[in-house]
């Protein structure tokens, strides 16, 4: 996605995966600055370790307590996190902006990525439940967000929410349990998004599309979490048609 964009504007930059240990990590950091290196993606399992050797966090990434992209301004290193943004872009795209506000919204998961989408969902408004397969992660979860109530997955809300957001990683390739939302529960007019990417098409997606409700894939906030890093990197849009399709041929 990253190089397709690069290539369309004809911005000099390229985008490389790096092999880091967590005992090598400071030192990459470090080298970040001394190679004059203007960004880094991060992923699991670095995005809290990460922290310490920064020299300032943007504040949403400093609640969230997790930094995806660090960028580099002249040696000055700044940790972002773009996985809310790409959560909120990618629900907006089917809900409109401002679409969240008000909405019953259950958010099911309370792991690293639930926990940024739900500071995205607080902040636009949504009006959230968090639920989890250990409650007393989603209880700490909607202390920390503000949403308004936490549940284990045996009390899921009662009401039907009008949006629904899977953030476990259940439905994931590899992943034992095909799905963690009941069929039953899904009902024409929802909005329901699964934030997993892989594989595109998951068993809740498929559910959701034959209840009737509006579905929006995973690959839609890696898409939009990427595109955030793009302008964060270089100042400029992001070309997301030219991600999109860079995106799409890579799956
Ligand atoms: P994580 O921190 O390990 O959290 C895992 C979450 O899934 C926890 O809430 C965990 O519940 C729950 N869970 C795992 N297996 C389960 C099962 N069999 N039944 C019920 N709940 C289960 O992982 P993460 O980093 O948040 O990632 C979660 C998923 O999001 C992954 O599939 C990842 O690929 C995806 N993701 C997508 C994007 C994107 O851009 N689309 C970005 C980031 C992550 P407990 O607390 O009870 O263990």
């Amino acid at each position: 996605m990253h190089q397709a964009a690069y290539r369309t504007l004809g911005l000099d930059y390229v985008y490389v995966p790096f092999a880091i240990t967590t005992e090598r990590l400071e030192q990459a950091v470090h080298g970040m600055r001394a190679l004059g290196i203007r960004g880094f993606g991060v992923s699991m399992p670095f995005k809290q370790q990460v922290i310490p050797w920064l020299d300032a966090l943007e504040p949403t990434a400093a609640k969230i307590g997790a930094v995806n992209t660090i960028v580099n301004d002249d040696g000055h290193l700044t940790g972002h996190n773009t996985d809310w943004t790409g959560a909120l872009r990618a629900l907006e795209e089917a809900l409109g902006s401002d679409g969240l506000r008000g909405r019953p919204t259950l958010l099911v998961g309370a792991g690293g990525a639930a926990r940024a989408v739900a500071f995205g969902l607080v902040r636009a408004g949504a009006d959230l439940t968090i639920a989890n397969r250990t409650a007393s992660k989603a209880e700490q979860l909607a202390e920390d967000v503000g949403a308004s109530a936490a549940r284990g997955f045996d009390a899921l809300p009662h009401g039907v929410p009008e949006v629904i957001v899977q953030a476990t990683s259940a439905g994931m390739s590899g992943s034992p349990t095909p799905t963690v939302v009941p069929a039953s529960m899904l009902r024409e007019g929802m909005t329901v998004m699964d934030i997993v990417y892989q594989p595109r098409e998951t068993q809740l997606i498929r559910d959701a599309a034959r209840a009737g409700a509006r579905t929006v894939h995973g690959w839609r906030m890696l898409l939009h979490q990427a595109a955030r890093q793009f302008e964060l990197y270089t100042g400029r849009s992001a070309p997301l048609d030219v991600m999109d399709a860079a995106l799409r041929e890579s799956r």
